[in-house]
């Protein structure tokens, strides 16, 4: 039971919509894998889920075995695709659950032969995605070495080459040439692959800001079509409301809206004279008489420490600047400006109240980072509620 109020609130009805919305740009001839890795970038990939395998959702993303294990508890019938490869311990275990595993390195596949073996899997019966390393120099296999990969893709095979991937480095750079490069080499390295007989159902690439780009999605589209394969789309961040930032996105884009929103209540109040500091390291000092509000949250629920004295929240529709440090549990917000501001009142860290809003690019700009990190930093301690 929670009761501490600090909360992450999640609306169906914004994750339905933007999975939706996501379809029809890809059209009727892509498929779209809905990414939920990193526990659904904060959102609660346990809720997430089944939210969007309920939506038409057929295949689902995720990092390593321990998420798609508990994804594959609460989505039977869902394709779970596991990115990061197969490490020691786990090849029984993804093909035991029917988890699509990732695949680049020889021991992956040495893993999984292993595996398929010792369960008597049938020939062709244990599907996998080979990543391809177009450029990003991350992971997935490099064309030198993809000749003696495929050599383990014989038709005796457990092993069923049913996907090709790559992942592009600068996707949301409008008309890189990094893509471009990328593009073409992907291309290069699927010739290779058709001309070894083989053909996989489903050729992927990008991320969100790839689906949201004509001219890349296009390519794709094109690339796939003419190799007799269906093209499919792994949008993450843009199924959670947030649109990688350049123009040049698909018109649609503008309709999606922040799907979490993170919340939680005043709890104590005080007010300091001028001189008086607050906070660790006494890093703010009243010049005026200050009313300082209290907030349960810190940076151990995921509010980053490059707020302190920088950020705001809202209240009462308002902007309350956070002063002094943020704490591990506690932060103090200035709530002079804010008159009958009470124990009580919804404090909002990112979402919208009273016709204002702060969004988690809001604190990723004033914490230096991204909004990937801002979400998928917010911690275990904080419940995630379903609304409408
Ligand atoms: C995380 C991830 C995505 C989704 O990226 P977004 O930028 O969130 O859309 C797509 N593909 C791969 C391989 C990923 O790891």
């Amino acid at each position: 039971m929670y009761t501490r109020p600090v909360w992450a609130e999640i609306s169906k009805t914004r994750l339905v919509e933007h999975y939706r919305i996501l379809c029809d740009i890809a059209g009727p001839s892509a498929d779209v894998l809905a990414i939920v890795k990193a526990n659904a970038y904060g959102h609660d990939a346990l809720q997430c889920a089944p939210i969007l395998a309920a939506a038409g959702a057929k295949w689902l993303g995720v990092t390593c075995l321990e998420e798609a294990l508990s994804v594959r508890k609460v989505c039977p019938q869902a394709r779970i695709l596991v990115m990061s490869g197969v490490w020691h311990g786990e090849a029984e275990a993804m093909i035991e659950h029917r988890l699509t595993p990732v695949v680049w390195e020889p021991l992956h596949l040495d893993l999984l032969h292993a595996a398929a073996e010792k369960i008597g899997s049938p020939a062709q019966s244990v599907a996998v995605h080979l990543e391809i390393d177009t450029g990003m120099s991350r992971q997935g296999v490099r064309s030198e070495q993809l000749s003696l990969l495929l050599d383990r893709f014989a038709t005796a095979s457990a092993l069923r080459l049913e996907g090709v991937m790559t992942h592009f480095h600068s996707p949301e750079i409008l008309d890189s040439d990094g893509t471009q490069r990328q593009i073409e080499r992907f291309v290069t390295c699927l010739d290779i692959i058709s001309a070894r007989g083989l053909q996989p159902a489903w050729i992927h690439a990008g991320n969100s800001a790839t689906l949201l780009v004509d001219r890349d999605r296009k390519a794709l589209a094109s690339i796939a079509g003419t190799r007799g394969a269906r093209l499919m789309l792994r949008p993450g961040l843009a199924l959670y409301g947030y649109v990688p930032r350049f123009s040049g996105t698909h018109d649609a884009a503008t309709e999606l809206q922040p799907v979490l929103a993170w919340k939680t209540r005043i709890i104590s109040l005080r007010t300091i004279q001028p001189g008086e500091v607050a906070g660790y390291s006494a890093t703010f000092q009243a010049v005026d008489p200050t009313r300082l509000a209290l907030l349960p949250v810190g940076y151990a629920d995921g509010l980053n420490r490059q707020l302190s004295n920088h950020g705001s929240v809202l209240i009462r529709g308002q902007h309350a600047p956070i002063v002094g440090r943020v704490s591990m549990d506690l932060t103090i917000v200035d709530v002079t400006d804010i008159p009958g501001a009470t124990i009580g009142d919804e404090a909002v860290l990112i979402g919208e109240q009273d016709g204002s809003r702060i969004t988690a690019y809001d604190l990723s700009d004033l914490a230096q980072t991204i909004p990937y990190e801002v979400l998928c930093a917010i911690g275990v301690r904080v419940p995630r509620v379903i609304t409408g």
